[in-house]
Protein backbone atom coordinates (compact mmCIF):
# COMPACT_ATOMS: atom_id res chain seq x y z
CA UNK A 1 0.00 0.00 0.00
CA UNK A 2 1.27 3.33 -0.63
CA UNK A 3 0.53 5.03 2.92
CA UNK A 4 3.40 2.93 3.77
CA UNK A 5 5.74 5.09 1.96
CA UNK A 6 4.64 8.01 3.56
CA UNK A 7 5.90 9.59 6.79
CA UNK A 8 3.34 9.55 9.57
CA UNK A 9 3.75 13.15 9.20
CA UNK A 10 2.68 13.30 5.57
CA UNK A 11 0.02 10.36 5.91
CA UNK A 12 -1.99 12.80 8.81
CA UNK A 13 -2.01 15.94 6.20
CA UNK A 14 -2.89 14.57 3.55
CA UNK A 15 -5.82 13.29 6.32
CA UNK A 16 -6.90 16.66 7.02
CA UNK A 17 -6.46 17.68 3.07
CA UNK A 18 -9.47 14.46 2.86
CA UNK A 19 -11.64 16.54 5.05
CA UNK A 20 -10.63 19.82 3.96
CA UNK A 21 -11.89 18.86 0.09
CA UNK A 22 -14.46 17.23 1.45
CA UNK A 23 -16.14 20.22 3.03
CA UNK A 24 -15.24 22.31 -0.41
CA UNK A 25 -17.20 19.36 -2.25
CA UNK A 26 -20.23 19.72 0.35
CA UNK A 27 -20.70 23.33 -0.39
CA UNK A 28 -20.87 22.77 -4.30
CA UNK A 29 -22.95 19.64 -3.73
CA UNK A 30 -25.32 22.04 -1.82
CA UNK A 31 -25.37 24.07 -5.07
CA UNK A 32 -26.19 20.86 -7.01
CA UNK A 33 -28.95 19.31 -4.20
CA UNK A 34 -30.81 23.46 -4.38
CA UNK A 35 -30.09 23.78 -8.52
CA UNK A 36 -30.68 20.36 -10.48
CA UNK A 37 -33.99 19.19 -9.72
CA UNK A 38 -35.35 22.81 -10.73
CA UNK A 39 -33.41 22.18 -14.08
CA UNK A 40 -30.85 25.24 -13.62
CA UNK A 41 -26.83 25.15 -14.34
CA UNK A 42 -24.88 24.49 -11.17
CA UNK A 43 -21.78 26.72 -12.82
CA UNK A 44 -23.61 30.17 -13.42
CA UNK A 45 -25.10 32.10 -11.69
CA UNK A 46 -22.16 32.29 -9.24
CA UNK A 47 -23.63 31.50 -5.59
CA UNK A 48 -26.06 34.19 -4.29
CA UNK A 49 -28.60 34.90 -1.75
CA UNK A 50 -32.04 33.38 -2.41
CA UNK A 51 -33.56 36.31 -0.54
CA UNK A 52 -31.71 39.58 -1.66
CA UNK A 53 -30.19 38.01 -4.65
CA UNK A 54 -26.17 39.90 -3.32
CA UNK A 55 -23.85 37.67 -4.75
CA UNK A 56 -21.67 35.82 -1.74
CA UNK A 57 -17.96 37.27 -1.76
CA UNK A 58 -15.48 34.39 -1.79
CA UNK A 59 -14.32 35.22 1.44
CA UNK A 60 -17.73 34.22 2.70
CA UNK A 61 -17.99 30.88 0.96
CA UNK A 62 -15.23 29.19 3.00
CA UNK A 63 -17.06 25.79 3.96
CA UNK A 64 -18.24 25.28 7.52
CA UNK A 65 -16.11 28.25 8.61
CA UNK A 66 -18.33 31.11 7.02
CA UNK A 67 -21.36 29.53 8.41
CA UNK A 68 -20.70 29.52 11.79
CA UNK A 69 -18.83 33.08 11.58
CA UNK A 70 -22.12 34.26 10.02
CA UNK A 71 -23.88 32.48 12.15
CA UNK A 72 -25.90 31.35 9.17
CA UNK A 73 -27.25 34.54 8.33
CA UNK A 74 -26.88 36.50 4.30
CA UNK A 75 -24.18 39.84 5.10
CA UNK A 76 -26.38 41.71 3.73
CA UNK A 77 -30.14 41.27 4.55
CA UNK A 78 -29.88 38.54 7.52
CA UNK A 79 -31.86 36.20 6.40
CA UNK A 80 -31.02 32.81 7.61
CA UNK A 81 -29.96 30.68 5.52
CA UNK A 82 -31.05 26.55 6.49
CA UNK A 83 -28.50 24.29 8.84
CA UNK A 84 -28.43 22.30 6.42
CA UNK A 85 -25.80 24.03 4.16
CA UNK A 86 -23.35 23.43 7.05
CA UNK A 87 -24.14 20.05 7.77
CA UNK A 88 -24.12 18.79 4.28
CA UNK A 89 -20.50 20.10 4.47
CA UNK A 90 -19.72 18.49 7.30
CA UNK A 91 -20.91 15.36 6.34
CA UNK A 92 -19.24 15.34 3.31
CA UNK A 93 -15.80 16.17 5.13
CA UNK A 94 -16.25 13.33 7.41
CA UNK A 95 -17.24 10.82 4.55
CA UNK A 96 -14.46 11.74 2.96
CA UNK A 97 -11.86 11.80 5.72
CA UNK A 98 -13.50 8.27 6.59
CA UNK A 99 -13.03 7.04 3.00
CA UNK A 100 -9.40 8.39 3.15
CA UNK A 101 -8.60 6.21 6.61
CA UNK A 102 -9.89 3.40 4.65
CA UNK A 103 -8.63 3.11 1.41
CA UNK A 104 -5.14 5.17 1.82
CA UNK A 105 -3.87 8.06 -0.61
CA UNK A 106 -4.39 6.38 -3.90
CA UNK A 107 -5.93 7.51 -7.60
CA UNK A 108 -9.13 4.69 -6.76
CA UNK A 109 -9.98 7.04 -3.53
CA UNK A 110 -10.88 10.18 -6.19
CA UNK A 111 -13.49 7.22 -7.58
CA UNK A 112 -14.42 7.29 -3.87
CA UNK A 113 -15.09 10.68 -3.40
CA UNK A 114 -17.02 11.09 -6.60
CA UNK A 115 -19.44 7.87 -5.54
CA UNK A 116 -19.76 9.35 -2.04
CA UNK A 117 -20.89 12.98 -3.47
CA UNK A 118 -23.24 11.52 -6.42
CA UNK A 119 -25.05 9.71 -3.32
CA UNK A 120 -25.44 12.69 -1.20
CA UNK A 121 -26.69 14.54 -3.53
CA UNK A 122 -28.90 11.97 -4.39
CA UNK A 123 -30.28 11.41 -1.06
CA UNK A 124 -31.21 15.07 -0.30
CA UNK A 125 -32.76 15.46 -3.88
CA UNK A 126 -34.73 12.33 -2.92
CA UNK A 127 -35.58 13.87 0.65
CA UNK A 128 -36.81 17.19 -1.25
CA UNK A 129 -38.06 16.38 -4.04
CA UNK A 130 -38.86 12.46 -4.00
CA UNK A 131 -36.99 12.19 -7.12
CA UNK A 132 -32.97 11.36 -8.43
CA UNK A 133 -31.71 13.09 -10.83
CA UNK A 134 -30.08 11.53 -13.89
CA UNK A 135 -27.22 13.73 -14.04
CA UNK A 136 -26.91 11.30 -10.56
CA UNK A 137 -27.79 7.67 -11.80
CA UNK A 138 -26.80 7.94 -15.22
CA UNK A 139 -23.78 9.98 -14.94
CA UNK A 140 -22.64 8.12 -12.28
CA UNK A 141 -23.37 4.82 -14.59
CA UNK A 142 -21.07 6.18 -17.31
CA UNK A 143 -18.45 7.45 -14.91
CA UNK A 144 -18.43 4.22 -13.20
CA UNK A 145 -17.77 1.99 -16.24
CA UNK A 146 -15.19 4.64 -17.53
CA UNK A 147 -13.24 4.11 -13.97
CA UNK A 148 -13.82 0.35 -14.36
CA UNK A 149 -12.00 0.46 -17.72
CA UNK A 150 -9.38 2.76 -16.04
CA UNK A 151 -8.78 1.30 -12.32
CA UNK A 152 -8.95 -2.00 -13.74
CA UNK A 153 -8.22 -4.33 -11.26
CA UNK A 154 -7.95 -1.97 -8.40
CA UNK A 155 -11.53 -0.59 -9.07
CA UNK A 156 -14.22 -2.69 -6.84
CA UNK A 157 -15.96 -4.42 -10.01
CA UNK A 158 -12.46 -5.79 -10.70
CA UNK A 159 -11.80 -6.66 -7.13
CA UNK A 160 -15.22 -8.71 -7.30
CA UNK A 161 -14.42 -10.04 -10.72
CA UNK A 162 -10.99 -11.52 -9.20
CA UNK A 163 -12.29 -13.07 -6.06
CA UNK A 164 -15.24 -14.91 -7.80
CA UNK A 165 -12.68 -16.36 -10.32
CA UNK A 166 -10.61 -17.58 -7.59
CA UNK A 167 -13.56 -19.27 -5.47
CA UNK A 168 -15.44 -20.25 -8.36
CA UNK A 169 -12.03 -21.78 -10.23
CA UNK A 170 -13.38 -25.54 -9.65
CA UNK A 171 -16.76 -24.85 -10.79
CA UNK A 172 -16.53 -22.58 -13.80
CA UNK A 173 -13.17 -22.30 -15.34
CA UNK A 174 -14.67 -20.78 -18.48
CA UNK A 175 -14.87 -17.91 -16.02
CA UNK A 176 -10.87 -17.40 -15.51
CA UNK A 177 -10.76 -17.92 -19.48
CA UNK A 178 -12.74 -15.52 -20.57
CA UNK A 179 -11.25 -12.92 -18.12
CA UNK A 180 -7.40 -13.60 -19.28
CA UNK A 181 -8.65 -12.92 -22.95
CA UNK A 182 -10.79 -10.16 -22.05
CA UNK A 183 -6.89 -9.10 -20.43
CA UNK A 184 -7.45 -5.37 -19.72
CA UNK A 185 -11.09 -4.81 -20.67
CA UNK A 186 -12.22 -7.55 -18.28
CA UNK A 187 -12.84 -5.56 -14.88
CA UNK A 188 -14.77 -2.50 -17.30
CA UNK A 189 -16.98 -5.58 -19.12
CA UNK A 190 -17.54 -6.65 -15.69
CA UNK A 191 -19.05 -3.59 -14.53
CA UNK A 192 -20.95 -3.25 -17.78
CA UNK A 193 -22.56 -6.71 -17.22
CA UNK A 194 -22.79 -5.94 -13.10
CA UNK A 195 -24.58 -2.80 -14.17
CA UNK A 196 -27.06 -4.67 -16.15
CA UNK A 197 -27.72 -7.06 -12.93
CA UNK A 198 -28.76 -3.88 -10.96
CA UNK A 199 -31.20 -2.70 -13.40
CA UNK A 200 -32.61 -5.90 -14.05
CA UNK A 201 -32.77 -6.69 -10.23
CA UNK A 202 -34.92 -3.69 -9.62
CA UNK A 203 -37.06 -3.87 -12.05
CA UNK A 204 -37.90 -7.59 -11.49
CA UNK A 205 -39.28 -6.23 -7.87
CA UNK A 206 -40.63 -3.35 -9.18
CA UNK A 207 -42.62 -5.68 -11.37
CA UNK A 208 -43.48 -8.06 -9.12
CA UNK A 209 -44.55 -5.24 -6.87
CA UNK A 210 -47.31 -4.34 -9.30
CA UNK A 211 -48.60 -7.70 -9.74
CA UNK A 212 -48.84 -8.30 -5.95
CA UNK A 213 -49.99 -4.96 -4.77
CA UNK A 214 -51.47 -3.55 -8.00
CA UNK A 215 -49.04 -0.22 -7.39
CA UNK A 216 -45.92 1.80 -8.13
CA UNK A 217 -43.38 0.11 -6.05
CA UNK A 218 -40.21 1.12 -6.99
CA UNK A 219 -39.73 4.34 -8.57
CA UNK A 220 -37.62 4.91 -12.10
CA UNK A 221 -34.94 6.66 -10.54
CA UNK A 222 -34.31 3.79 -7.80
CA UNK A 223 -34.19 0.95 -10.85
CA UNK A 224 -31.10 3.54 -12.63
CA UNK A 225 -29.77 4.15 -9.42
CA UNK A 226 -28.97 0.30 -8.86
CA UNK A 227 -27.85 0.20 -12.30
CA UNK A 228 -24.88 2.66 -11.00
CA UNK A 229 -24.52 1.08 -7.91
CA UNK A 230 -23.30 -2.83 -10.08
CA UNK A 231 -21.90 -0.53 -12.12
CA UNK A 232 -19.09 1.02 -9.17
CA UNK A 233 -19.38 -1.75 -6.48
CA UNK A 234 -19.78 -5.21 -8.47
CA UNK A 235 -22.76 -7.20 -8.37
CA UNK A 236 -22.38 -8.79 -5.41
CA UNK A 237 -22.28 -6.24 -3.46
CA UNK A 238 -25.27 -4.58 -4.87
CA UNK A 239 -26.44 -7.95 -3.74
CA UNK A 240 -25.73 -6.03 -0.03
CA UNK A 241 -27.15 -3.04 -0.99
CA UNK A 242 -30.46 -4.46 -1.64
CA UNK A 243 -30.72 -6.49 1.35
CA UNK A 244 -28.88 -4.17 3.95
CA UNK A 245 -31.57 -0.86 2.25
CA UNK A 246 -34.25 -3.17 2.50
CA UNK A 247 -33.88 -4.75 6.21
CA UNK A 248 -33.45 -0.89 6.89
CA UNK A 249 -36.05 0.50 5.39
CA UNK A 250 -39.06 -1.62 6.23
CA UNK A 251 -37.10 -1.26 10.21
CA UNK A 252 -36.99 2.33 10.67
CA UNK A 253 -40.39 2.56 8.44
CA UNK A 254 -42.35 0.82 10.75
CA UNK A 255 -41.10 2.21 13.82
CA UNK A 256 -41.79 6.02 12.15
CA UNK A 257 -45.17 4.51 11.22
CA UNK A 258 -46.03 3.12 14.31
CA UNK A 259 -44.67 6.24 16.71
CA UNK A 260 -46.45 8.45 13.78
CA UNK A 261 -50.37 6.32 15.08
CA UNK A 262 -49.12 6.98 18.50
CA UNK A 263 -48.83 10.36 18.83
CA UNK A 264 -51.90 10.33 16.20
CA UNK A 265 -50.54 13.07 14.57
CA UNK A 266 -53.06 12.41 11.40
CA UNK A 267 -56.09 12.99 13.43
CA UNK A 268 -55.01 15.77 15.23
CA UNK A 269 -54.09 17.43 11.87
CA UNK A 270 -58.17 16.53 10.98
CA UNK A 271 -60.06 17.79 13.95
CA UNK A 272 -57.92 21.04 13.85
CA UNK A 273 -58.62 21.70 10.69
CA UNK A 274 -62.29 20.68 11.63
CA UNK A 275 -62.53 22.67 14.74
CA UNK A 276 -64.12 26.05 14.19
CA UNK A 277 -61.78 29.56 14.70
CA UNK A 278 -64.46 30.39 18.04
CA UNK A 279 -64.33 28.34 21.18
CA UNK A 280 -66.36 25.33 20.89
CA UNK A 281 -69.84 24.76 21.72
CA UNK A 282 -69.70 22.63 24.57
CA UNK A 283 -69.27 18.93 24.18
CA UNK A 284 -72.08 16.49 24.71
CA UNK A 285 -71.65 14.52 27.51
CA UNK A 286 -69.61 11.23 27.43
CA UNK A 287 -67.55 12.80 24.69
CA UNK A 288 -65.49 14.94 26.44
CA UNK A 289 -62.03 13.66 25.12
CA UNK A 290 -58.86 15.58 25.23
CA UNK A 291 -59.57 17.84 22.40
CA UNK A 292 -58.72 20.95 24.78
CA UNK A 293 -55.46 19.54 26.12
CA UNK A 294 -53.89 18.57 22.85
CA UNK A 295 -54.49 21.85 21.72
CA UNK A 296 -54.06 24.12 24.39
CA UNK A 297 -56.73 26.58 26.00
CA UNK A 298 -59.83 27.08 24.55
CA UNK A 299 -59.57 24.67 21.73
CA UNK A 300 -57.44 26.94 19.29
CA UNK A 301 -55.80 24.73 17.05
CA UNK A 302 -51.63 25.91 17.13
CA UNK A 303 -50.95 26.71 13.94
CA UNK A 304 -46.64 25.87 14.01
CA UNK A 305 -47.94 22.42 15.79
CA UNK A 306 -50.42 21.91 13.14
CA UNK A 307 -47.50 22.76 10.29
CA UNK A 308 -45.10 20.25 11.37
CA UNK A 309 -47.77 17.50 11.92
CA UNK A 310 -48.75 18.08 7.89
CA UNK A 311 -45.27 18.28 7.13
CA UNK A 312 -44.17 14.96 8.84
CA UNK A 313 -47.70 13.03 8.19
CA UNK A 314 -46.88 14.04 3.97
CA UNK A 315 -43.55 12.83 4.32
CA UNK A 316 -44.32 9.44 6.29
CA UNK A 317 -47.36 8.68 3.45
CA UNK A 318 -44.28 8.98 1.24
CA UNK A 319 -40.83 7.29 2.02
CA UNK A 320 -38.12 8.15 0.24
CA UNK A 321 -36.27 4.68 -0.72
CA UNK A 322 -33.52 6.77 -1.71
CA UNK A 323 -31.75 7.83 1.28
CA UNK A 324 -31.35 4.03 2.59
CA UNK A 325 -29.81 2.84 -0.39
CA UNK A 326 -27.40 5.66 -0.05
CA UNK A 327 -26.38 4.81 3.15
CA UNK A 328 -26.04 0.90 2.90
CA UNK A 329 -24.03 2.13 -0.70
CA UNK A 330 -22.16 4.18 1.42
CA UNK A 331 -21.56 1.28 4.16
CA UNK A 332 -20.90 -1.45 1.70
CA UNK A 333 -18.04 0.77 -0.02
CA UNK A 334 -16.51 1.18 2.98
CA UNK A 335 -16.31 -2.37 4.09
CA UNK A 336 -15.97 -3.66 0.41
CA UNK A 337 -12.23 -5.70 1.48
CA UNK A 338 -14.53 -7.64 4.05
CA UNK A 339 -17.83 -8.20 1.90
CA UNK A 340 -15.62 -9.25 -1.41
CA UNK A 341 -13.88 -11.82 1.09
CA UNK A 342 -17.25 -12.87 2.88
CA UNK A 343 -18.58 -13.48 -0.69
CA UNK A 344 -15.00 -16.06 -1.43
CA UNK A 345 -16.13 -17.63 2.04
CA UNK A 346 -20.19 -17.88 0.75
CA UNK A 347 -19.70 -19.28 -2.39
CA UNK A 348 -17.08 -21.33 -1.51
CA UNK A 349 -18.57 -24.93 -1.65
CA UNK A 350 -16.04 -27.83 -1.04
ZN1 LIG B 1 -29.32 38.33 1.47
Amino acid sequence: MMQTELTADAYWFLAVMAFVVGTVCGSFFNVCIYRVPAGRSIVTPPSHCYACGTRIAAYDNIPLLSYLMLRGRCRHCGTRFSARYFLVELLCGLLYLWAYLRFGPSLVLLGHFAFIGLLVVGTFTDIDHFIIPDGVTLGGLWLSIGLAFGFGDASLPGKELRALIETLDYLLPELRAVAERLGWASSGVYALLSAAFGWVLLWSIGFLGRLMFRKEAMGGGDIKLFAFLGAYLGAVNCLYVLMLSTVSGALIGSVLLLTHKFAGRDEVEELALALPADPPMAAPAGNTETLASEHGPAGEPPPIVLRIARKTSRQLHHFPFGPYIAVAAILVLMFSEELIALTGRLIFVP
